[in-house]
């Protein structure tokens, strides 16, 4: 496969704060990966470093064949760069909104393109209405669509479903899986669970480190973690009486069950055996929520 991105010993402060230490990261082309991660982590920092939109302190790489340092200008012409802010003109009409974009970029063949890209997005018959009148799912389907008029190589997505509906985001995540398989690359940062397990890789990010990295069967693999799941009249209860003990990263209801999580079997083993008689135990596989808890946890203590 050929990487989007291979980029090494990426670094950056922020006066004397450092928020993304020695990251490297390989992407693959046509790949969907997730940057996760506690706020503040230096998720939007280097995705910005990756496609040229900022200068970072040290590193050496790739970006879309050329060096990230020094071709910059042209990185950034071949990649779409889309946030949760609304950025389009709310008192403009949806079509003129995009051709507004394609003039900025220069771009040739504008009516065709902006046809196109109001079919595929089945907002062909509200043309004239202004961007500001459409619901917060379809603004982001637009931001979408005039981050990609220019045909990018390279798509960065930050937080682009952040408030947005359930069914709103998974139309969002259909539309960028259509645009994946037509080759383009994408990264995205989310803090929703169900959004980490529609990417094809995840980059775990946590006080500027890349903790993790792979897909999400990979990392629940890697993270060594032990799950035991509780049911029966008061599980979800015995979360306070858990946590804490020793072998307990983490003790949280699922409805009426309670999972149990930690990397130490023995210590976990011995923490429920006295709860063993009262409720029915039985070890289960670790979501991947499970998982970044457990990261974020080890990341706090290594930042401590
Ligand atoms: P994330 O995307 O993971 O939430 P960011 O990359 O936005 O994290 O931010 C990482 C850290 O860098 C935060 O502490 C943030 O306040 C700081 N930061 C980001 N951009 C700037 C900037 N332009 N100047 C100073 N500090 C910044």
């Amino acid at each position: 496969m050929t990487a989007a991105i291979d980029v090494h010993g990426l670094s950056k402060a922020f006066g004397d704060k450092r928020v993304v230490d020695d990251v490297s990261i390989r992407v693959e082309a046509g790949r969907v990966t997730g940057f996760l991660g506690p706020n503040g982590s230096g998720k939007t920092t280097t995705m910005r470093m990756l496609c040229g939109l900022l200068t970072p302190d040290a590193g050496e790489g790739t970006c879309l064949g050329l060096d990230f340092r020094r071709q910059s200008r042209e990185i950034k012409r071949r990649t779409g760069y889309m946030t949760q802010k609304f950025s389009l003109y709310e008192d403009l009409t949806i079509g003129e909104n995009l051709e507004f974009v394609a003039r900025v970029y220069g771009l040739d063949r504008r009516r065709q393109r902006v046809t196109a890209a109001l079919d595929q997005l089945g907002l062909a018959s509200r043309r004239n209405q202004p961007a500001g009148a459409l619901s917060g799912g379809w603004k982001q389907r637009l931001a979408l669509a005039a981050a990609v008029l220019h045909e990018p190589s390279l798509l960065l997505l930050d937080e682009p479903t952040a408030g947005v509906d359930p069914k709103a985001r998974r139309e969002f995540w259909d539309e960028i899986h259509a645009l994946a398989a037509g080759g383009l690359t994408v990264m995205v940062s989310t803090h929703y669970m169900d959004e980490a397990e529609r990417c094809h890789d995840i980059a775990y990010i946590a006080y500027g480190r890349l903790m993790a990295r792979g897909t999400t069967g990979a990392l629940i693999e890697q993270s060594r973690l032990v799950t035991f799941r509780a049911e029966g009249e008061g599980a979800d209860r015995l979360a306070s009486e858990l946590a804490g003990r020793p072998g307990v990263e983490m003790a949280a209801p699922f409805g009426s069950a309670l999972h149990v999580s930690g990397v130490d079997r023995a210590a976990l083993e011995a923490a429920i055996a006295p709860f063993r008689d009262r409720f029915a135990w039985r070890e289960t596989r670790p979501t991947i929520e499970d998982v970044f808890i457990h990261l974020m946890n080890r990341a706090e203590d290594n930042f401590a």
